[in-house]
């Protein structure tokens, strides 16, 4: 079982996490906090004429959270706002639901095992949480919780 939680995939953007830096020049940001676990989150986004041009992230967490917000930078470049909400929507899904999974999430479908793992759905969720507060444009902390 603790296979299927931690997919190689994961392990590698734990150790590893791509985009994860301050962005000087973003336009929109948030922080996130997830007391369960102790997890946090800070998501920058570089948005123009409604596309993400650069999006990053800080903080320090565990290795589910850390992963899941290192691969939604990767997920969301270059997207617009709109789908950027969409595949929000359809993580938490994913993470949060019984239905069948699916089949359209790319790399972010190695999450699927979190699904059996309640505790853990909410630092899977954590980044997109966050990425949500920044897309909106509510400047406050978010938690998770
Ligand atoms: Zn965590």
């Amino acid at each position: 079982m603790i296979n299927d939680l931690y997919h190689e995939t994961i392990l590698d953007h734990s150790k590893r996490p791509r985009n994860f830096q301050l962005l000087e020049d973003a336009n929109r940001r948030a922080e996130g906090y997830n007391p369960l676990c102790g997890d946090k989150c800070k998501v920058f986004l570089k948005e123009h004429d409604g596309v993400i041009d650069k999006v990053t992230f800080q903080g320090a967490g565990c290795a589910i959270s850390t992963a899941s917000a290192s691969l939604m930078t990767e997920a969301l470049k270059g997207k617009t706002i709109g789908e950027a909400e969409t595949l929000l929507a359809k993580f938490h899904d994913l993470l949060t639901t019984d239905q069948p999974l699916p089949k359209d999430l790319g790399k972010l479908m190695v999450f699927s095992g979190v699904r059996e793992f309640p505790a853990r759905v909410k630092c899977a969720t954590l980044a997109w949480h966050t990425l949500r507060a920044a897309l909106r444009g509510a400047g406050e902390a978010v938690s998770s919780e």
